[in-house]
C-alpha cells in the first residue's frame, strides 16, 4: 500500500498552523514509503524496534530525524545512541542512566521522554505519578550531562469513548505541567522542558486540544500494518 500524500499534506498543515510537530511512524514501512514522505520534506520519522531502525538508518537520508517510540530496553541503548535523535519510551531510572552513558560515549546529549502510563490497558508500559516523581527527583538531584529529559509521551486507551480518552490526555498534561516546574525551576539545569508526545492516527485532533506538542502518526499517513 502507498504512502497517502494528500492525507499528509492536509494533516501536515493543520499541524504547522497549530505548531505540533509531526512525527511519521513508519513501523513495518519499507524505506520507499519513507522516501515518499522525505521528499514531500517530513522529516521527523518514529520506530518502534531497535533492529529495524539500525537496519533502516543507513539507507536512508542523513537529515532524517529519528524517534524512538518504542520499548527500549537497556542493553540495546548503545545501538542507537551514536544516531536517535529522541527517546520516547523512559520508563525506569536503569534506562535513563544506560542512556546518560551511551551519550557520554558518543559526545552527544541525548534528548528523551518519560513514559507515562495514562490507559486502562495493562499491557503498556509506562510510569505512575508517583514513579514520574522519583525519577525527576534523581534527574535534578544528580548530574547527567550526556541526556536531557524534554518532557513526556503516553498512550491513551484503545477506545472510542471520547471523554475517557480527553481524560487521559488531560492527566498526562497535567503530569507535564508538573514536570515542568520541577526541572526548570531546579537551579541544576538551563533547559528546556517543551515536548508533550500524546496523539496517534485514532486520537490525535483530541490530544491536541488537550496540549499535546507532538503526535506520532503511522496508519493514516502509510495506510494499515499487517
Ligand atoms: C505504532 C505506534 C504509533 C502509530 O500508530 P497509528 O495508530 O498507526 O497512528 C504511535 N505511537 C506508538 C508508541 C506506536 O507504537
Amino acid at each position: 500500500m502507498a504512502v497517502n500524500i494528500e492525507v499528509y499534506q492536509q494533516i501536515k498543515a493543520t499541524l504547522d498552523s497549530k505548531n505540533v510537530c509531526l512525527v511519521a511512524v513508519s513501523k513495518t514501512k519499507p524505506v520507499s514509503d519513507i522516501m515518499d514522505l522525505h521528499l514531500q520534506g517530513q522529516r521527523h520519522f518514529g520506530e518502534n524496534y531497535v533492529q529495524e531502525l539500525v537496519d533502516k538508518q543507513p539507507q536512508l537520508p542523513t537529515d532524517i530525524l529519528w524517534h524512538f517510540i518504542g520499548h527500549l530496553q537497556s542493553n540495546k541503548v548503545k545501538y542507537i545512541a551514536s544516531f536517535v535523535h529522541l527517546i520516547h519510551g523512559v520508563d525506569s531510572l536503569n534506562l535513563l542512566k544506560e542512556i546518560n552513558k551511551q551519550g557520554a560515549k558518543h559526545s552527544r546529549v541525548i534528548d528523551v521522554l518519560l513514559q507515562i502510563h495514562v490507559a486502562e490497558e495493562e499491557t503498556k508500559f509506562g510510569l505512575n505519578k508517583e514513579e514520574l516523581e522519583e525519577i525527576l527527583e534523581f534527574y535534578i538531584s544528580t548530574t547527567l550531562p550526556n541526556l536531557r529529559i524534554r518532557g513526556l509521551m503516553g498512550m491513551a486507551s484503545f477506545s472510542n469513548d471520547q471523554d475517557k480518552l480527553r481524560k487521559e490526555f488531560r492527566s498526562l498534561s497535567d503530569l507535564m505541567e508538573i514536570a515542568r516546574k520541577k526541572i526548570t525551576s531546579s537551579s541544576l539545569t538551563k533547559q528546556q522542558v517543551d515536548i508533550l508526545s500524546m496523539g496517534m492516527s485514532s486520537d490525535y485532533e483530541l490530544a491536541i486540544k488537550e496540549g499535546s506538542t507532538m503526535v506520532r502518526i503511522g496508519s493514516l499517513l502509510f495506510g494499515s500494518r499487517s
